[in-house]
């Protein structure tokens, strides 16, 4: 299973991600968490991300690009993976086709969890006060939808086009919805 996990902030991808890695048996590559252990481990990369994360903004795509490529390039992805938080833009989508090409692979699926921005920000909101994320303040939970629905949202389209899309509602308790993925997925 070669997939991309698509939706907005606070739609769960993350929490869907590590579930779905543990079904399919293969790694979930988060780029945001790649980014923070990068800030945490005060790296080159971390330092260059970081001012951009707190904005809630993108990271340059020469710097995701490059980070993806490598993490893809790793022995672990031979049975495939499950991208979480990339592609983010549609400049990110060809990248990534590039680098699949390269690989002599192609992506099985794009499975986008929706949620309405509401329930997404309330949710958001909440994880503040629980995590202390640095980027999950009012302004740059605000910015972040904003970045998702010009930047990212566009990939729906993108790969409904490709016929690999997958959309699931996001809505729900975190075990109904994962079975709900799976079903849709593989039933697809
Ligand atoms: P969320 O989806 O909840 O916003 P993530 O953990 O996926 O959180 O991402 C956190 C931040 O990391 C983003 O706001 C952005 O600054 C950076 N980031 C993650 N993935 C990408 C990407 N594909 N391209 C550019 N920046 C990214």
């Amino acid at each position: 299973m070669r997939a991309v996990l698509l939706g907005p902030p606070g739609a769960g991808k993350g929490t869907q991600a590590v579930r779905l890695s543990e079904r399919w048996s293969i790694p979930a590559i988060s780029t945001g968490d790649i980014f923070r252990a990068n800030v945490k481990g005060a790296t080159e990369l971390g330092r260059r991300a970081q001012e951009f994360m707190n904005a809630g903004a993108l990271v340059p795509d020469e710097i995701t690009n490059a980070m993806v490529r490598d993490r893809l390039a790793q022995d672990d992805t031979g049975e495939g993976f499950l991208l979480d938080g990339y592609p983010r833009n549609p400049d990110q989508a060809i990248e990534l086709d590039s680098m699949l090409a390269d690989m002599g692979i192609e992506l099985d699926a794009a499975i986008e969890i929706t949620a309405d921005m509401d329930e997404v920000t309330a949710r958001l909101l909440k994880r503040a006060e629980i995590e202390g994320r640095a980027d999950d303040t009012e302004p740059v939970i605000r910015k972040r939808l904003e970045v998702y629905a010009t930047s990212t949202a566009p990939l729906t389209a993108f790969y409904e086009g490709r016929g690999v899309l997958v959309q699931v509602d996001g809505l729900g308790a975190v075990d109904e919805v994962t079975d709900r993925l799976v079903a849709a997925v593989e039933n697809r």
